[in-house]
């Protein structure tokens, strides 16, 4: 089954049961009526397993070729979740622009659990022996975010392995329709399904998707035992958008590059930071690792724009922050998803004040076209 009949057909098996409606219900229900006190059904009580979210689970893993998915209550649940596999004392390598609540996470959680953790700023050029520290793992995002600078997860699983490290990569931005980190030697990968496998900015979830049994046992004990895991309704959400998500991407990716070409030909940009234009120095490997780009892109202004007055003019963009979602929309990371940077490090990873991050929708492009036109000549100082 290819990718874009999976995403509609697959899931549970439901050729059993008695009652099969061409969409998988809602469970709207936390416990089951079992059969004995020693004869228990294959669902107990819906925070251990609920048919809804194990519908989505077996999903998102068979989408991705893989053999186990978690759904948890969010992306942040989802990558707590992996980062569960972090005992104290060890040390994880980042990369330096991630999503503002990871480098939350790393930097504010990680020291009560006695972790460390160092940014990376190119993990091509990091020598893996001169690490110092108790390294166990790597976590990628990759595109990053918010300046999509694109890292080699083959070869830095491959030079991480032969150091005995885990890989972990936060998949959002691409979804497995893009991008299989897993095929590319990532043990564990992460997803914000609030992004683009839900893809209605209309519920918070989160995915966790790995082939390891011994780590899915683990993974699986402290869904349950943590509790962070997805409720049946949003379960729902979750599938039910995934069914169109082929469809959704390749109008998204489209949109993107005419609206990254757009900024890139215009007077307005210093630059623009996506991957599928052959300007950028991670496009080569972006067709080599992945199947497309994506649809987020960042757009650094020159100093002449007001970049208020511009996302006021705007009527079809919405200025909010979040991604992945039907409607295009613009932020400023630099103070609304970046905010907890530090100004250095927004400084050193190139984050400016100037810069906004844009999550191009399906919308016709050329009323996107022209609303960003319109924008720009309001914005022009
Ligand atoms: C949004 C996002 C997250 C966090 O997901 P939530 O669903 O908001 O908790 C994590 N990683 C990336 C890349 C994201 O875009």
């Amino acid at each position: 089954m290819r990718y874009e009949t999976a995403a509609i057909h697959g899931g549970r098996d439901t050729s059993g049961e008695q009652i099969r409606g061409e969409s998988f219900p809602i469970y709207l229900t936390s416990t089951f009526t079992q059969d004995g006190v020693n004869d228990f059904r294959e669902f107990m009580y819906s925070r251990s397993k609920n048919p809804t979210r194990d519908n989505l689970e077996q999903l998102v893993a068979q989408l991705e070729g893989a053999k186990h998915g978690l759904a948890m209550s969010s992306g942040m649940a989802a990558t707590a979740l992996a980062f569960s596999l972090v005992k104290s004392g060890e040390k994880v390598l980042i990369n330096s622009n991630v999503y503002g609540g990871t480098c939350n996470f790393v930097s504010h959680v990680f020291c009560d659990r006695g972790i460390d953790f160092e940014i990376v700023t190119d993990f091509a050029n990091c020598d893996f022996d001169a690490v110092e520290g108790n390294v166990s793992t790597v976590f990628l995002e990759t595109p990053s975010n918010p300046l999509l600078e694109v890292t080699d997860i083959a070869d830095v699983a491959a030079r991480a392995h032969a150091k005995g490290w885990r890989v972990i990569v936060d998949n959002t931005f691409m979804t497995s329709y893009l991008q299989r980190p897993l095929d590319l030697g990532a043990d564990v990968v992460v997803y914000s399904a609030t992004k683009y496998y839900a893809g209605h900015s209309d519920v918070i979830a989160g995915l966790v998707v790995l082939n390891d049994d011994q780590v899915f046992d683990k993974l699986k004990f402290n869904q349950k035992t943590l509790g962070g895991m997805l409720d049946p309704f949003s379960s729902f959400l979750v599938a039910r958008g995934i069914k169109t998500l082929p469809l959704r991407m390749d109008r998204h990716e489209q949109n993107a590059l005419a609206v990254a070409k757009f900024f890139e030909e215009s007077r307005a940009a210093k630059a623009v930071y996506y991957p599928g234009l052959p300007s950028n120095p991670g496009y080569e490997l972006q067709r080599r690792q992945a199947r497309g780009n994506g649809a987020v892109l960042s757009v650094d202004f020159k100093d002449e724009y007001d970049l208020d007055a511009f996302c006021h003019a705007l009527r079809f963009i919405d200025l909010a922050v979040s991604l992945g979602g039907i409607e295009s929309l613009v932020c400023c990371p630099a103070t609304m998803t970046h905010e907890e940077y530090s100004p250095e490090l927004q400084a050193q990873i190139g984050i400016t004040k100037t810069m906004l991050r844009f999550s191009v929708g399906v919308e016709a492009i050329d009323d996107l076209l022209e609303d960003l036109q319109k924008a720009l000549e309001a914005a022009k100082r």
